[in-house]
């Protein structure tokens, strides 16, 4: 089957990836996860993604599934697959592995770059969740690419975590690729099944297209303001880890990045797919 481009991306992205020095950064709505186990719309998007970047010496994902209190990273030389959902959920995604390295340095290098806030280096407790490697296994399927996770402290504020994500930076340079997997529109008590993609609620449109115009207008503070947009964030972000991410993504972005979007769509009512690529200005990146 032939793979459906992602709208809106550059034509010229391919030979640029080939030429940048400077690593894009990216915003995965990662949706069920099912998805690690499918070939459907979602995942074939992911894998033409990361056909289109450059291939990283290293990951740090930014997950909406490891929340702790202060702000963790992974320094496990082998960090074990976890399989953080429901037993109702089959076999083959308990039996699923994604057997990439850790990166211990890089893990040092993260604490380095958010000090002086503290980051424990958690070297035997974590892992990667899925909502990292249902995602990973698409976009890198060998997992040769070293991954270390960030946890997400619960107890920042909006602009703590776009400060943080700003303080990531400086990654973006050393080859490595940051990565968010949440869901902007994440409302799993709504979901309404006999609906795929048809009529997402008014409501979650309504947020969604807010945080678009964050993305597109490149305008954080729509994002971190996102509390006064009252019962449409109350209903979208009932509960806030899986936009989380976003924020740190959002954060990472610096001056001259284009986004390109893709999986702009809301599942079953409620589930926001939209995901996004931040990748800098071919003139900056030229060899
Ligand atoms: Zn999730």
């Amino acid at each position: 089957m032939a793979v459906k481009r992602p709208p809106f991306w550059p034509a010229a992205a391919n030979e640029r990836a080939m030429t940048q020095k400077r690593m894009p950064a990216a915003f995965f709505g990662h949706g069920s996860p099912m998805v690690a186990i499918q070939d459907n719309e979602v995942s074939r998007t992911w894998r033409e993604v990361a056909r289109m970047t450059p291939k990283p010496r290293a990951i740090l994902m930014i997950s909406a599934h490891w929340e702790t209190g202060g702000s963790a990273v992974t320094a496990m030389a082998r960090p074990r697959t976890i399989h953080d959902f429901g037993r109702s959920f089959p076999k083959a995604l308990f039996d699923a592995q994604y057997p990439a390295p850790g990166d211990p340095a890089l893990a040092r290098r993260v604490q380095e770059l958010l000090s002086p806030t503290p980051v424990a280096l958690d070297e035997g407790n974590w892992g990667l969740d899925h909502g990292a490697w249902s995602v990973l296994t698409h976009l890198y399927p060998k997992a040769d690419v070293p991954v270390v996770q960030l946890s997400l402290d619960v107890r920042l504020s909006p602009e703590a975590r776009l400060d943080l994500g700003a303080r990531l930076r400086p990654l973006r340079d050393e080859s490595v690729l940051i990565i968010g997997s949440g869901n902007i529109v994440h409302n799993l008590q709504t979901l309404d099944w006999s609906e795929a993609r048809g009529r997402p609620f008014d409501w979650a449109e309504r947020f969604n297209d807010e945080m678009r115009r964050a993305v597109v207008e490149d305008d954080p503070e729509i994002a971190a303001a996102f509390a006064t947009l009252g019962q449409d964030a109350v209903l979208s972000a009932p509960t806030p880890e899986h936009f989380w991410p976003f924020l740190y993504i959002l954060g990472v972005r610096q001056h001259g990045d284009q986004p390109t979007l893709f999986n702009d769509w809301i599942e079953h009512g409620s589930l926001g797919m939209m995901s996004f690529v931040l990748a800098p200005p071919a003139a900056e990146n030229a060899v």
